[in-house]
């Protein structure tokens, strides 16, 4: 009997297997498709990713820098509020690679990493959990102490288990024009309902366009729109869904989510990277195969973690939907120099950022 069975080859899955082999656990994942594909996701990052992959997979996956975006009210070409740093704030990596070199990584800590493999039963019982996926070699059944649903959104092993789902999900959209662009401001239009939408110059790899709305919002109509203001070439759309706000239990006898099946994302962009892989390091780091009990420290660490900064992004959000004249405020008042971390809203209110907002600060 394994240890593990991870199901779901993304950040959150290979960062749990990876965490989970160096601490000599038996871990097994599986993938439904081919690892990193298809691609719904702009991949743009604080620059802590770089902590989760091996040095040398830096030129493969680095694409530009960001130091800061301009915030508009409305479409392309109307007023920007900037906010900016001398130091790049984030940078936009190779989705696709990133997914790639952290499932390398977790099978060189020595996890068995398969792809083709898609996991359609989760059975919980007192001893143990059987999972039933379907691969090459026609449907197989894997035993393990504990399952981990790294699934994504919407979670195959958070059905199976009885586990609750997210509070929301919001339908994202984007598309890529492919002429090259290392400008280093990000464009954010407040111009959606509950969201934003946003222009990301990604280098060599051209600019990419995107926005999340709520499902009925018509997510594809207004995306045209965007696209139509800037007057960009989109040679090729993906789309996916982005769950907000986590749901009150994600672990059950015998198995725990992480990542977007765990809705650890960030509630006032929807980035879930990192947010996923710092979770996972917990559950690797308190989760006993053999201790199911266990299972309860995971949902205290990781909810510790990231309790307040979810919290603040919540409330972050709640001023996309402030009306105009007050948005406009808002954005005359902190515009400027910011020192603010990309996944910690709680550094709004650091030392760091009230002296940037200071006059000369
Ligand atoms: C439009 C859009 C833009 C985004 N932009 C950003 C961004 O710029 N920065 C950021 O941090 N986040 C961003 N996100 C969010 C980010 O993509 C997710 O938070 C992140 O991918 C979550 O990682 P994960 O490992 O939990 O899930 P996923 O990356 O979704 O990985 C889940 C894996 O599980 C596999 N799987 C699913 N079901 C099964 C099954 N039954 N059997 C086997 N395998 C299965 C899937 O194939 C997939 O590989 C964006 C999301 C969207 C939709």
């Amino acid at each position: 009997m394994r240890d593990f069975v991870v199901v779901g080859a993304g950040p959150a899955g290979a960062r749990f297997a990876r965490s989970a082999a160096e601490r000599g656990r038996d871990v097994l994942v599986l993938e439904q498709g081919e690892i990193g594909k298809p691609l719904a996701c702009s991949g743009h990052v604080s620059l802590d990713v770089w902590e989760y992959v091996p040095d040398d997979a830096r030129d493969r996956l680095f694409q530009n820098d960001i130091r800061g975006a301009r915030f508009h009210l409305g479409g392309a070409g109307s007023r920007a509020y900037p906010f900016h740093r001398d130091d790049p704030i984030s940078n936009a990596v190779d989705r696709v690679a990133l997914d790639r070199t952290l499932a390398r990584a977790a099978a060189d800590a020595g996890a068995d990493v398969r792809d083709g493999h898609t996991v359609t039963a989760v059975e919980e019982g007192r001893d143990g959990v059987t999972v039933t996926a379907r691969g090459p070699d026609g449907t197989e059944r894997f035993d393990a102490r504990v399952v981990v649903g790294a699934d994504g959104p919407r979670s195959r092993v958070r059905d199976e288990c009885g586990l609750p789902e997210p509070d929301e999900f919001l339908h994202g959209v984007l598309g890529f024009d492919p002429d090259p662009d290392d400008e280093d401001f990000v464009d954010v239009h407040l111009t959606v309902p509950g969201f934003f939408a946003w222009r990301i110059p990604r280098g060599e790899a051209g600019v990419e366009y995107g926005l999340a709305v709520s499902p009925g919002d018509d997510p594809n109509g207004r995306f045209d729109r965007l696209v139509d203001g800037y007057d960009a070439a989109i040679d090729r759309r993906c789309s996916g869904l982005i769950p907000v706000g986590p749901p009150p239990r994600v672990t059950g006898k015998r198995s725990l989510l992480v990542g977007d099946a765990a809705g650890q994302t960030k509630p006032f962009t929807g980035g879930g990277i990192l947010y996923g892989m710092r979770a996972a390091d917990h559950a690797a780091r308190t989760v006993d195969p053999a201790r199911p009990e266990t299972l309860g420290d995971y949902e205290d660490a990781w909810r510790d973690a990231l309790r307040t900064d979810q919290r603040l992004g919540t409330a972050v959000r709640a001023g996309y939907s402030l009306p105009d004249p007050v948005q406009r405020l808002g954005l005359r008042a902190f515009s400027g120099e910011i020192g603010v971390h990309m996944d910690e809203p709680t550094t709004l209110f650091s030392r760091e950022q009230l002296r940037a907002m200071l006059p000369g600060g």
